[in-house]
């Protein structure tokens, strides 16, 4: 039970709360969904509408976390809930192929250059652990890169220095993850190619791959500096390792081709997650038709899944890949754009020392007025004043990720009644803010 004491009630979410910590570690299934970095109760949500989500006490909130990504086209777009509806009718799950997955497929690989092929998994978390196997397997090397402040979902490996929820956490290696399984992770700097040459001249011939979100959303938004993704891509063709770009979250959100669309450079592998889903699970990883040629039932390195290609899942996000045309992402920018400027003009305002960042519609604001370019840089933010500033947001009906590691996501649904609603609650936030104390 939550012991804090707020300047405004969520009794029917702390009846559910109550009730799921009986029940669920926590009362919750996934960790930063509890609050702990904030305090407070979680919201429970039971219902979503455009760019709003109502609490279980009936109260609404302009929503700037959309599902952590996946909702770009808003909350119950029609579209994408009459082709749910449609595959409903035609039965759940099949265990065999369908053209769904085909048509999903073909319409992922028709935008992103780099991905000749795909192979559907159900979450982010899946799609990266089966891509480094594959890197390994591909390579028949063992050691991955990463950079600390990333986070490529759960997997043991990748469990290091991994960013928001781990960082929210402070538990930078988690119990369960054995020394064999994070020994073969080399984790590096953000931002900092001169340590990844290093890496590779101190394990020859030992590198599989290195993996980068594609401009990391994990420690906030900390984009990559100009030519550091090239510049692994190179490092990568130059050693024999692949490169792996994880847009699980930028992939069809920060343009048509996600942030390959932005900066062009080539992967050798790729996964996808969140919007491709259409707020279902589905997830993706592909890449060069020569490297998944090794995935089973092709070659010998074993992947699968019961439910991947799901096909509810697939219409989904079909449904939501076919609406999100050039028009709406200049839509999402476009709003994006404007509650940025809000957002700075409101703490400007109030002297509060900050910085905000941004990947194209993703952004954040760090509460420091350094330029945050790793995850260290990321961990001087004076987070108190995000706490301050989240809880006033909430109260006013604005609902914030609960973290300050986070990137807020904006939708085609957020329209002027909604950016009006933050314009009139910004101004409180960034007074509690300022005046928050450590
Ligand atoms: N990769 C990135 C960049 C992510 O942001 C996430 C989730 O936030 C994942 C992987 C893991 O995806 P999932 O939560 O679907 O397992």
């Amino acid at each position: 039970m939550s012991e804090l004491a707020y300047p405004y009630e969520a009794p029917a979410s702390q009846a559910l709360f109550d009730r799921a910590a009986a029940v669920t570690p926590g009362g919750v299934n996934s960790p930063v969904r509890a609050f702990r970095a904030v305090g407070g109760t979680p919201r429970f949500m039971v219902s979503g509408t455009g760019p709003y989500l109502t609490d279980a006490d009936g109260r609404e909130y302009v929503d700037l976390v959309c599902s952590w990504g996946p909702m770009i086209l808003g909350h119950s777009h029609p579209e994408v809930i009459a082709a749910v509806q449609d595959a409903v009718s035609r039965g759940t799950s099949f265990g065999t192929p369908g053209e769904g997955e085909v048509a999903l497929a073909e319409e992922m690989t028709a935008r992103v250059a780099p991905l000749e092929q795909v192979r559907l998994v159900s979450s982010g978390t899946e799609a990266t652990m089966s891509a480094i196997r594959l890197a390994r397997g591909f390579t028949q090397r063992t050691k991955v890169i990463k950079f600390a402040g990333c986070y490529h979902g759960h997997v043991d490996s990748l469990l290091a220095a991994a960013g928001s929820g781990v960082a929210t956490f402070a538990l930078p290696d988690t119990p369960g993850v054995t020394g064999a399984q994070a020994g073969d992770t080399i984790v590096l700097p953000y931002n900092d190619l001169d340590a990844v040459r290093e890496a590779f001249r101190a394990h020859p011939g030992e590198i599989a791959c290195v993996i980068t979100e594609a401009s990391p959303g994990n420690m906030g938004v900390v984009p990559p500096a100009e030519g550091f993704n090239q510049g692994l891509k190179d490092i990568c063709s130059e050693n024999g390792a692949l490169y792996v770009s994880d847009e699980v979250m930028t992939g069809f959100r920060t343009s048509r081709a996600g942030w390959f669309g932005v900066d062009g450079v080539v992967p050798d592998l790729m996964t996808f997650g969140k919007v491709m889903g259409g707020g279902f699970p589905a997830a993706a990883f592909g890449g060069r038709a020569d490297v998944m040629a090794h995935l089973a039932p092709a070659g010998p390195v074993y992947q699968a899944g019961t439910l991947s290609g799901n096909p509810v899942a697939t219409a989904a996000g079909l449904a939501q890949l076919r609406l999100l045309d050039d028009a709406a992402y200049a839509k999402v920018d476009a709003v994006s754009k404007e509650i940025q400027g809000l957002v700075t003009g409101a703490l400007a305002k109030e002297g509060v020392a900050h910085r905000l960042q941004t990947a194209s519609n993703m952004f954040s604001v760090f509460f420091t007025d350094r330029p945050v370019r790793n995850y260290e840089d990321a961990k001087t933010q004076e987070s108190f004043r995000f706490t301050a500033f989240f809880h006033s947001l909430l109260a006013d009906g604005v609902y914030l990720p609960p973290s300050s590691f986070e990137s807020w996501f904006v939708s085609t649904a957020h329209d002027e009644r909604a950016v009006q609603r933050i314009a009139d609650a910004l101004p409180a936030a960034a007074r509690a803010a300022a005046e928050a104390t450590a």
